[in-house]
């Protein structure tokens, strides 16, 4: 079996790897470059992008954008797969997104044929013989794989992170449904942060809690598919006694995944409590505003709130309108609103208007978290993709792990890699 990281090793964005057996290809995710990342264009893969689709298949890890954006692009012959939770979640998302981005009237056409595989389920892609591992991320239903074909097993962790609220099980599941591998393609996105500890999921949740109790009105703006997050800040709403609303939109988001089969579902976690989420109400006559009435205002007025919004002339102009002193906070990332780099956004900046709190933790796991990992897993060497910084996680690493620096577009086999000079280990 050989693998070729086609994008990835020095970038975060956009990440497509093969694994190649006997003529078969298996591609895992065809992504998005990342806005403030390097860029490398169009791919042009054998297998993938052209030529003969017959032995050719793909596998999606989740729905963010840098993992499924690009697969509009690709044939239509090309039989692509993923979890049947991210693809209604994503189904949801290119309706909502459809007007406005042509690309996302594509994904729902495209998702009608995009096949579904379960969590802890084998199947077999030719010589491929592949098991779907579910792992904790800001994405919801995403997925490491466990691939093996020609008596070589690689684990693809995809995005994944142990400080989020379904990582305390992540041990148990490793040793249940992955075992011994010989090989980790391993994210490395806080590579750049290697002595940071991220702060846990339901230590962020307490903290919401908290200010939920102490404000009144709180307006938190975050991805509408980190769907971790959206239903902690739910239940720490439930929890301070404050109503919780969202558009249809979100609320939509919400129905999908407490109305789903996840082996996640059951957790109390992703169902409705004592009160569901509002939705809020558009006005009859102008689409573009959200109808608030004055009994609404008494409400709101009387009881506090806490509002989950996104960036727009809607959520701003309610905003105007209803009472209370908003207190706001930001729960994504915060290079969206760094000022001179291209990942800027700035009607996010302007919704937030320099005065809110920022309340987030990372979707990726830390390089303390990421050890513990490699130890568990023992595999014969690491191969880093998803990173910006390659050289540093081989320097981090080395000292224990023999770890494989690719480059894109080089092929490496798995199969006879004996003898090759890593880190001054030998494998
Ligand atoms: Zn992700
Ligand atoms: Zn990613």
């Amino acid at each position: 079996m050989t693998i070729t990281i086609h994008r990835g090793t020095d970038q975060i964005g956009g990440c497509v790897t093969e694994y190649e057996y006997n003529g078969w290809h298996l591609f895992v995710d065809y992504g998005e470059e990342l806005p403030n990342g390097p860029k490398t264009g169009e791919l042009q893969v054998e297998g993938l992008t052209h030529g003969n689709l017959s032995k050719s298949a793909l596998l999606i890890t989740h729905y963010h954008g840098d993992h499924i954006g690009s697969i509009t692009k690709l044939p239509e012959a090309l039989p692509i797969y993923m979890g049947e939770v991210a693809r209604e979640i994503q189904k949801v998302l290119s309706n909502h997104l459809k007007t406005v981005m042509p690309a996302h009237q594509e994904m729902v056409k495209l998702l009608q044929k995009v096949q579904t595989f379960k969590a802890g389920h084998d199947f077999t892609f030719g010589p491929f013989k592949i098991r779907p591992v579910t792992v904790d991320h800001s994405a919801f239903d995403a997925y490491a794989f466990r691939i093996e074909a020609d008596g070589v097993s690689a684990y693809h962790t995809g995005d994944f992170r142990l400080h989020g609220f379904r990582s305390n099980k992540f041990f148990k599941m490793l040793e249940q449904f992955v075992g011994k591998v010989d090989y980790v393609v391993c994210e490395a996105t806080n590579i750049m942060r290697p002595n940071a500890t991220s702060k846990k999921e339901s230590a962020l949740q307490r903290d919401f809690v908290s200010l939920f109790k102490e404000k009144k009105s709180t307006v938190v703006y975050l991805s509408s598919t980190n769907i971790d997050r959206l239903f902690s800040l739910y239940h720490a709403a439930l929890k301070a006694g404050r109503p919780f609303y969202v558009d249809g939109y979100q609320k939509q988001i919400m129905d999908v995944v407490v109305n789903s089969k996840s082996i996640w579902t059951n957790s109390p976690l992703y169902q409705y409590g004592k009160y569901k989420p509002e939705s809020l109400l558009y006005h009859k006559s102008d689409k573009n505003r959200f109808f608030v009435s004055d009994s609404f205002k008494e409400f709101l007025d009387k009881k506090g709130y806490v509002i989950i919004a996104r960036s727009s002339e809607r959520f701003d102009n309610l905003l105007e309108q209803i009472p209370g002193e908003k207190q706001k906070v930001l729960s994504m990332w915060n290079g969206y609103v760094k000022e001179g780099t291209e990942a800027y956004n700035e009607n996010l900046a302007n919704s937030l208007d320099g005065e809110y709190d920022y309340m987030h933790t990372s979707g990726h796991i830390d390089m303390k978290d990421l050890r513990k990992f490699f130890h568990q897993l023992r595999p014969k060497a690491i191969i880093p993709i998803h990173t910006d910084s390659p050289d540093e996680f081989v320097k981090l690493f080395c000292d224990e792990w023999p770890v494989i620096r690719l480059y894109d577009g080089l092929s490496i086999s798995l199969t006879s890699i004996s003898g090759v000079d890593l880190c001054g280990t030998k494998i």
